[in-house]
């Protein structure tokens, strides 16, 4: 009876420790591939959490950058290409208003004091001074006879110009504008069979065929 009840000690103590060594062994290895393979998600979330912040930031830096940029490219151009120096000076040489476009259809004469430089795709172009003076008139909007919206340069040594059927205006009367300068933007405000530049000159107040002094 004794040894019997050691042997059966012996078993329930190896039956007992068994599962006892067993049990902390699984839940250790299944926490530990568990803690493992969490930890591996967690590293992979942060970084591209990071990497997606990262390149956000980088993204939206570059496009405030490039805004930026162009902002100070278009402000730039307009400052090269307008000296203010060169504002309300006469070269007594002219730039052709409408660079690029000549396609004249309707030419200077009695009844129409004026060249037409006419074409469906100019709408919206820049017109620049033909040279550098003050302007005199200046109508942002309205009909004002046909002439629709214009604009009217004195530059000081005999010589007038004016353009008509603006879509826009730059300058307001009593501004001082450069040669070349960006003053208007083509229209067909006004009495105009489409977009166009009608533009008239004048010397000493007498009107001129603009062909006789602008480069054509
Ligand atoms: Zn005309």
């Amino acid at each position: 009876m004794r040894r019997g009840l050691w042997l059966a000690m012996v078993l329930v103590f190896i039956l007992a420790t068994t599962p006892a060594i067993a049990s902390p062994d699984q839940p250790t290895e299944s926490a530990d591939t568990g803690t493992t393979s969490s930890s591996v998600i967690m590293t992979s979330k942060t970084t591209t959490t990071t990497t997606t912040a990262t390149s956000t930031t980088t993204t939206s830096t570059a496009t405030s950058t490039t805004t930026a940029t162009s902002t100070t490219t278009s402000k730039s151009k307009t400052t090269t290409a307008t000296p203010a120096a060169d504002r309300g000076v006469a070269t007594g040489k002219f730039v052709w208003p409408v660079p690029g476009w000549t396609h004249i259809v309707q030419g200077y004469g009695d009844y129409h004091p004026a060249i037409d430089i006419y074409e469906n795709a100019m709408l919206g172009t820049p017109i620049l001074a033909v040279d550098g003076g003050t302007v005199i008139i200046a109508k942002s909007s309205g009909y004002n006879n046909g002439a629709g919206t214009y604009i009217q340069i004195d530059h000081g040594n005999g010589y007038r110009s004016h353009y008509c059927h603006c879509s826009e205006i730059l300058f307001s009367t009593g501004d001082q504008v450069a040669k070349g300068e960006v003053i208007a933007y083509v229209g067909q405000s006004g009495n105009t069979s489409g977009p166009g530049l009608h533009l008239e000159m004048w010397k000493n107040d007498v009107h001129i065929n603009p062909l006789s002094v602008l480069p054509y």
